[in-house]
């Protein structure tokens, strides 16, 4: 089986440290076959750039990791967060940026961060954890140019909340519609390791979630680790292919030119 990073952040994200290059020779002493970076693309008034990222670096960094590596799969993607005022930016951006791989992000809602606490301030988890979902199925449902939707259950990070196991039907009413939407509309899901590393004890998403994606016809998984630091490239990818395999699904999928490729795991 090959193994790929697909949620990965250099120093082309503003949040990124670490030069493309160094990140693939990274993966590669790892194990892994490719990576796919996915640099941010947070149109936001206050980010560096309007949050948007230098095109040119980005490409030049990417052609000559490929001349570098040429065994190994460096594909140019990015995580488009969803800014409700800023769309027709991010979606021009995203267009224009001719990338391999796009990932669907909800980062902020009412521009309050969902991972540190100001989101879900003064709300119990379950309304922290609903008011999430529901503006997630609403921004969904306007996202138009994406492949994957990113970390479905970030609220789960959220560093003020406790860390509580998932209950799908306590949320199958947001959950159900947006899987169902995702899989009508051929979008994946992402498995995204930083659950583990974030204190969650468990992947992205949760795996009741994974496993009704599957039940209800899922077949689209990437799996990525979202490092934005040397330490966390490549984390727990192959035990997270272990859990997608476990959780029924057939294939992987990669991305190239936004075309999809479905890997058997067998
Ligand atoms: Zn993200
Ligand atoms: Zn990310």
């Amino acid at each position: 089986m090959k193994y790929y990073d697909y949620h990965c952040h250099s120093n082309i994200s503003f949040d990124g440290r670490t030069p493309i290059a160094e990140i693939c020779a990274s993966v590669i002493k790892a194990g892994g076959s490719g990576v796919t970076f996915t640099e941010h693309i947070e149109c936001a008034q206050d980010f560096p750039h309007g949050g948007l990222l230098d095109w040119q670096q980005y490409h030049s960094e990417i052609e000559q990791a490929r001349k570098m590596f040429p065994d190994f799969s460096v594909g140019m993607g990015v995580e488009a967060g969803w800014q409700p005022l800023m769309q027709p930016q991010t979606e021009a951006a995203v267009k224009a940026g001719n990338y391999d791989f796009v990932l669907g992000s909800l980062h902020y809602i009412d521009d309050l961060p969902i991972y540190n606490g100001a989101f879900s301030e003064g709300k119990t988890l379950k309304q922290a954890y609903s008011e999430y979902f529901a503006v997630l199925l609403a921004a969904v449902s306007e996202m138009v140019d994406f492949d994957v939707l990113a970390h479905i259950d970030l609220i789960r990070r959220d560093e003020q909340l406790p860390k509580v196991d998932f209950i799908y039907n306590d949320y199958a009413d947001y959950l159900d519609p947006l899987l169902k939407q995702l899989i009508e509309r051929g979008k994946g899901l992402e498995v995204n390791t930083g659950g583990w590393r974030c204190g969650c004890y468990e992947p992205h998403p949760a795996p009741e979630i994974l496993r009704r994606y599957r039940k209800l016809g899922g077949e689209i998984i990437t799996c990525g680790s979202d490092s934005h630091v040397p330490r966390s490239l490549f984390y727990r990818i192959k035990d997270a292919y272990g859990l997608i395999e476990e959780a029924g699904f057939k294939y992987i999928s990669l991305f190239e030119h936004r075309q999809l490729k479905q890997v058997p795991f067998k």
